[in-house]
């Protein structure tokens, strides 16, 4: 595993810590604009929406910028100063307001980089994209400017099932729900292995190295591997897409749960051949950033699924060739057959 300099310890907890309702993983988010999904506490119906605290129009202090790459990604620390709760799970997401000009009021999703422990602070990591206006808004703040939001809201990325373990994939800015939902699994005694590959475009791309040795380093049952597309010729890590480098490492399919953040390509690619594979939709969690409507081509599919090393689930892409018995398949794969091989 590629290992990038000592890091200081995880976070720690801080006191006080308010937790919202335990909300179940979807299997399908990160489809449509998630800004527009219902906040938490509208979807809890329970009790007077009234009397519950609103998620709109708050407000956070930046309280510090830090450049993580030379290619354009910030970290932002906030510390909410509205006076109310601000609760969160892994995977939740602040919505942004930002004021554009010529554009008018944007509002665009941000994840939360930080383990709910540290709220009231809380950090996001920011991609400065080519032409972007909002990430170019965020960048352009400063220490002490207040930031206008709705949230914290979404889908907690915590595991339904502590006994299964976990393969975690993210490209780029994706890694902040992962980080945080893997600091947060190993500070509360989540004893299943966790690994996590992320994919990166440069060597210049790679941060948050600090955190994630650290979490390696106190925990053995944590480890992570880069995967680089463009790689510098004396790079020691994983090459390519994760769906190039990933598929071959995984030694088995089953007993885990699935975690894809980041491109919508990747998230697309790797859940639909992930299925093809045999794995089951409820294990898999997809969050896409950008890229939302990717179609995955019947093509680059078949090459990923033929990168699987692993055979201990019944895969139905082996069914639908042919390649078992009719009664070895399993019921749902046997409906999809056409009439004449029922
Ligand atoms: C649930 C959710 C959570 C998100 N969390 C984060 C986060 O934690 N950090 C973050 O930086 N962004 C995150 N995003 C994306 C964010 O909301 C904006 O879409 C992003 O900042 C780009 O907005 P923009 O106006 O600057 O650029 P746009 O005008 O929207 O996009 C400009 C171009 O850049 C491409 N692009 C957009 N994002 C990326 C990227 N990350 N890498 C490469 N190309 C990209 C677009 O496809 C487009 O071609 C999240 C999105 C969703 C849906």
């Amino acid at each position: 595993m590629p290992r990038f300099g000592r890091g200081r310890p995880a976070s720690q907890p801080g006191d006080g810590e308010s937790r919202p309702e335990r909300p179940q993983p979807s299997a399908r988010a990160g489809r449509g604009d998630p800004s527009e999904r219902p906040q938490p506490s509208a979807r809890a119906g329970r009790g007077d929406p009234s009397e519950r605290p609103s998620h709109y129009d708050r407000r956070a202090e930046l309280i510090r910028r830090t450049p993580l790459t030379s290619t354009g990604t910030v970290r932002l620390t906030f510390r909410v100063v509205d006076g109310r709760p601000f609760s969160f799970f892994p995977g939740y997401f602040v919505t942004v307001e930002s004021e554009i000009p010529g554009v008018g009021r944007r509002h665009s999703p941000y994840c939360i980089l930080s383990r709910p422990g540290r709220a009231p602070v809380f950090e996001l990591i920011v991609r400065m994209v080519d032409g972007g206006d909002r990430s170019a808004y965020l960048g352009s703040l400063k220490p002490g400017d207040v930031l206008g939001f709705r949230g914290p809201g979404g889908h907690s990325m915590l595991p339904r099932n502590q006994g299964l373990a976990m393969v975690l994939l993210a490209t780029g800015v994706g890694i902040g729900p992962l980080l945080s939902l893997s600091s947060e699994l190993l500070s509360t005694g989540f004893t299943r292995p966790i690994r996590l590959f992320w994919g990166l475009r440069l060597a210049e791309d790679i941060c948050l190295t600090d955190e994630l040795d650290a979490l390696a380093d106190d925990h053995p049952t944590f480890s992570y591997q880069i995967s680089l597309s463009q790689p510098p010729p004396d790079w020691k890590g994983l090459r390519g897409r994760l769906t190039e480098s990933v598929p071959p490492l995984l030694g088995s399919l089953g007993g885990i749960d699935y975690r894809l953040v980041g491109n919508g390509a990747m998230t697309e690619e790797m859940a639909v051949a992930l299925g093809d594979m045999g794995v089951g939709k409820e294990v898999i969690y997809r969050e896409a950033y950008f890229n939302i409507r990717h179609k995955a081509d019947p093509a680059v599919l078949s090459a990923i699924r033929s990168r699987f090393t692993a055979s201990d689930l019944i895969a139905p892409s082996a069914i639908e060739s042919g390649d078992l018995f009719h009664l070895e398949r399993p019921l749902g794969a046997r409906r999809r057959l056409p009439p004449k091989e029922q």
